[in-house]
């Protein structure tokens, strides 16, 4: 058991003016606060405060930290409040106590290992004082050592948290060590018998081989001397359990093949020396192809620096060396605790800039940012600059990439919660769908069964998640609607012709036709003329003899018409014979009410239909097997009239009040004004474009003669009909 006056001395010998006082107070406070507490082991609860502030003396920390370290638990294990720790100890005290405090408040699922994932981010997104993580570390790996003492259950329960979250964490920090006893005692107790089996294994294996690696020791130490390659350390060991049993798993091997599980480290003084010592060991030793990397050129995230090579010794047994200075040793081992010791307190190496930028920049933000809403910004652009997180209305995190929108966050949920996203509140508000979310948001989705997605959200979606399920069910749509025209189609010059349709797709010619146009089914030869790719004239001269498709009068008036709603709701198109058709208003020529009209079957998206005037048409009817007849439904009832937006471009004279004029005529024929801009030619003249909102082709046609009758315009023109 740790004594205080041992834990006051640790502190002493690194920061000689420590505040020795704090530390009492904070002890004795403690000690009453806990009183009569015991742990799982049955040994006074103390001991654990005491243990979890010895471990931050380890690292060095200052007196905030191990006096944190001792009070660490008090707010939530006893009636203590964080007001009173405050009034005692001050607010710094206080602030990291509240931290650790609140960290054991968040609901770790670690069940779902992106959850986990998520939380990871958010757990160091959150934290505004780093030291409220080392001490959470240090708790843990206190409890850790003695999980033992626990139930089982609680045991793999803790023990998952800690691999799914604390490990990662020490990792993200470089805390190498801690980071290798949380995975190593992790192991041990959620997979104990795989643990086990694979400790006897390997025991066996190091009992052989401990002669070997002092072999290989001496060996390297001679060789290094003779080049004058000056070493600090050299040591070498059997790998870690867990990373040798994530190596069998990885590459699905059995122990017997995994060749290096040896670890040699050579400590150097310079970078210099550590190349200098990685040619002199691939001069001893044949090296292994491919595994040379050079984490000092590039480092890890984390900011780990080495040389790691692999080499087969003389007598056939691969080994793995890691080649480091002392420096980036120190960085691999305690990483972020290596650069808060007490009595450095300055940010890490300045001559090299690659070296440990981010958490350097961590640091920076710590030391100069003193608003934590604004630390807890820069850490997470820091951190993770891409990335934004967001809340369910019952707070689970869900991580995007930057500039993710409501349709994001409804895909992630559930497919057909994204499909059927009708809306969304944002933090209780409604906003746009194509709205960007920001760190913090709570979203709520808003569905309604039977709705579909809207091919333009491809245009604002950033997960490639969402994409895909969009882009799928659009493309079955498509070819569900394909099959429904082509067969349509098909059915429509049948009758044409005379031809009983149901008849043709019994025949024995039909089973025919499937073959030779390379179909499964009678829908596949549909969906090729709904497509586009064969007329269904072509597909019935193939059915019955040439003399049979003789020509009929045209057909009558339309009998049956079922009106289509689309989009905005506004347009009602009816195609001759069809009901129902996928219909929509092309683009290019935008045609409105009373307008002559044409229709046009595309590949996939149903009937387009154009502006007779439309100069795409020309082009489309190179291909007339596609062309189809269509018209405007008339209105019923008091239905609001459709409104489309029509652009005008008037060339004007250039003289004041003209503007004024113009706006004032288009309001007199009531009609609404959506866009209006004017600019100078030339010297004389003009030009004013207006974007109004027209009924239908009788209107438009009265309000560019209204237009026309101004004084002073010289000419009006629909723009936007260039295709
Ligand atoms: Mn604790």
């Amino acid at each position: 058991m740790i004594r205080f006056e041992d834990l006051l001395e640790k502190v002493r010998a690194y920061s000689p003016d420590a505040d020795v006082e704090l530390l009492r107070r904070a002890y004795v406070f403690s000690a009453l606060e806990h009183k009569g507490q015991v742990r799982h082991s049955g040994e006074p609860y103390l001991i654990h405060p005491l243990a979890v502030a010895d471990f931050l003396a380890d690292m060095k920390l200052d007196v905030v930290a191990v006096a944190a370290g001792l009070l660490h638990d008090v707010v939530e294990d006893t009636l203590t409040t964080i007001e009173r720790i405050r009034e005692v100890f001050g607010p710094e005290v206080a602030h990291v106590v509240e931290g650790v405090t609140k960290l054991s408040t968040i609901p770790f699922s670690s069940s779902e290992e992106r959850q986990a994932e998520n939380f990871r981010k958010m757990l160091l997104a959150m934290v505004d004082d780093i030291r409220v993580i080392l001490v959470k570390l240090a708790d843990r790996l206190h409890n850790m050592r003695t999980l033992n003492h626990l139930p089982e259950d609680r045991r793999v329960t803790i023990a998952q948290e800690t691999r799914d979250i604390y490990a990662p964490i020490a990792n993200r920090l470089g805390m190498g060590k801690v980071k290798n006893e949380l995975e190593e005692l992790a192991f041990r107790y959620i997979e104990p018998q795989s643990y086990e089996a694979l400790r006897v294994k390997v025991d066996a294996k190091r009992r052989a081989t401990e002669g070997l690696i002092e072999e290989l020791r001496k060996t390297l130490t001679a060789k290094l001397s003779e080049a004058q390659v000056p070493v600090t350390e050299i040591d070498g060991r059997i790998k870690r359990l867990w990373s040798i049993s994530q190596k069998l798993k990885r590459q699905k091997i059995e122990l017997e093949q995994v060749y290096d599980f040896i670890a040699m480290r050579v400590v150097t003084e310079s970078v210099k020396d550590c190349y200098a010592a990685l040619g002199i060991i691939h001069q001893t030793w044949s090296p292994v192809p491919g595994r040379i990397k050079d984490f000092i050129a590039m480092p890890r995230p984390n900011g780990y620096q080495s040389l790691h090579t692999s080499v087969i010794s003389e007598h056939g047994m691969p080994f793995e060396v890691q080649i480091r200075t002392i420096e980036m040793h120190r960085m691999a081992e305690e990483g972020i605790a290596a650069h808060w010791k007490y009595k450095e307190g300055r940010i890490g190496d300045q001559r090299d800039e690659r070296y440990f930028q981010w958490m350097r920049q961590l640091l920076e933000y710590q030391q100069e940012v003193r608003d934590p809403q604004e630390f807890i910004q820069n850490l997470k652009v820091e951190l993770y600059p891409e990335e934004v997180y967001t809340f369910t209305p019952k707070g689970l995190v869900k991580a995007f990439p930057r500039g993710a929108t409501p349709i994001d966050f409804a895909y992630s949920i559930h497919t057909d919660v994204g499909h059927q996203c009708v809306g969304a509140r944002v933090n209780g508000k409604m906003v746009p769908l194509r709205t960007h979310l920001k760190n913090g948001d709570i979203v709520q989705i808003v569905t309604q069964s039977g709705h579909k997605p809207s091919r333009d959200w491809l245009n604002f979606v950033v997960t490639s998640h969402a994409r895909y399920k969009i882009k799928h069910l659009i493309r079955l749509e498509e070819k569900a609607g394909a099959i429904e025209l082509g067969r349509r189609l098909f059915e429509k010059d049948a009758r044409h012709y005379d031809l009983n349709p149901k008849t043709l797709a019994e025949s024995e010619a039909w089973t025919k036709v499937l073959s030779e146009v390379g179909a499964q089914k009678p829908d596949d030869v549909f969906a090729l003329i709904g497509y586009g790719k064969a007329s269904a004239k072509q597909i019935l001269a193939k059915l019955v003899p040439a003399d049979k498709l003789r020509e009929k009068p045209p057909e009558g008036p339309v009998a049956s018409v079922v009106r289509r709603v689309l989009g905005s709701g506004e347009e009602k198109i009816k195609v001759r014979g069809f009901d129902d058709l996928m219909v929509f208003r092309a683009r290019c020529c935008n045609p409105i009410r009373g307008e002559k009209i044409v229709g046009y079957i595309t590949r996939g998206k149903g009937v387009s239909v154009h502006s007779a005037t439309c100069p795409n048409v020309v082009n489309l009817l190179y291909d007339p097997e596609r062309r189809i007849d269509v018209e405007w439904d008339k209105f019923t009832g008091t239905d609001a009239a459709a409104r489309y937006t029509v652009k005008l471009t008037m060339e004007v004279e250039d003289r004041k009040g003209l503007l004024a004029a113009v706006s004032a005529k288009i309001a007199d024929i009531n009609t609404n004004i959506k866009n209006l801009e004017a600019r100078t030619d030339d010297v004389q003249h003009a030009r004013i474009d207006v974007t109004v909102e027209i009924s239908d082709l009788k209107h438009l046609e009265k309000v560019i003669k209204s237009l026309r009758g101004v004084d002073g315009v010289l000419g009006v023109e629909r723009a936007g009909r260039t295709g």
